[in-house]
C-alpha cells in the first residue's frame, strides 16, 4: 500500500491544499492520501492562529465524506515541535509494510535542502512535488540525491494560501468556497480568524 502524506500547519486548511492532495494520488497512484496537521512546525516564525483542536476540528471535516482521505493526528498526538524525520520513523514503526510519500508544494520543494535531516529522509521516502503561483518548480537546484527522489505532478495552480485566507476573514471579508463549506461553517460559527 502506497500512502501520500499531505503534513502541514492547516491553519486553516483550504482548497489549494485538497486539489494538490487529489492531483498527487491520481498522479502518482496513491492507495489514500493522510491529512496531518503538525503540531509545532520548525519552520514558521509565528504561532499557528488557531488552537491546534481548531485546526484538527477543521482538517477532518475537511475529509469528511472522502474514504480515500484520511485525518491523522501523529505529530499533534506526539506535541513538541514537528520534525518529519521523526515523524516517518513513526509512521514507518506504527504501520509496517506501508510505503509513504510526501506531498508538497512548489514552496516547499525549494525548501527541501533546509529541512533537518533532510539526507536521512531521503533514504525513507520520496516526495511527490505541485506547483503553486510564485514559485518555480525546478528541481535542478536540488542536490542529485535529494532530486532522484522527487516526481512532479501536475495540477491546476491555486492561488490560495492560509495566509490569505486568514487576512480575508480579518478584514471581514468572504472566504466561501476557497475552504471546504464545513471548513467555511466551523470558521463562522467560531468566529476564527476575525481579529
Ligand atoms: P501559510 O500561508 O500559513 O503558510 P499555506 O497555504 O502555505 O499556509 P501550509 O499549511 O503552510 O499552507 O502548507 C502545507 C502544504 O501544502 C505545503 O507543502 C504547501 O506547499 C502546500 N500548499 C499549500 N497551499 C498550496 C497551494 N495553493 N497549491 C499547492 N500546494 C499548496
Ligand atoms: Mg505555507
Amino acid at each position: 500500500m502506497l500512502v501520500g502524506i499531505m503534513g502541514g500547519t492547516f491553519d486553516p486548511i483550504h482548497t489549494g491544499h485538497l486539489i494538490a492532495a487529489e492531483r498527487a494520488r491520481v498522479g502518482a497512484g496513491l492507495d489514500e492520501v493522510w491529512l496531518m496537521p503538525a503540531n509545532v512546525p520548525p519552520h514558521k516564525p509565528n504561532a499557528p492562529k488557531a488552537t491546534t483542536g481548531q485546526r484538527w476540528e477543521m482538517v477532518c471535516r475537511a475529509a469528511e465524506g472522502n474514504p480515500l482521505f484520511r485525518p491523522i493526528d501523529v505529530e499533534i498526538n506526539k506535541g513538541g515541535v514537528s520534525y518529519s524525520i521523526d515523524t516517518i520513523e513513526l509512521l514507518c514503526e506504527q504501520y509496517p509494510g506501508v510505503e509513504f510519500a510526501y506531498i508538497i508544494g512548489a514552496d516547499m520543494v525549494e525548501y527541501l535542502p533546509k529541512w533537518f535531516r533532510i539526507d536521512d529522509i531521503v533514504k525513507q521516502i520520496r516526495f511527490i512535488g505541485l506547483g503553486r503561483p510564485g514559485y518555480q518548480l525546478n528541481l535542478d537546484a536540488l542536490p542529485e540525491h535529494i532530486r532522484a527522489r522527487v516526481t512532479l505532478v501536475t495540477m491546476p495552480l491555486v492561488d490560495i494560501s492560509s495566509t490569505m485566507i486568514r487576512e480575508e476573514r480579518k478584514a471581514g471579508g468572504s472566504v466561501r468556497y476557497l475552504v471546504p463549506e464545513a471548513v467555511h461553517q466551523y470558521m463562522e460559527a467560531n468566529g476564527l480568524y476575525e481579529s
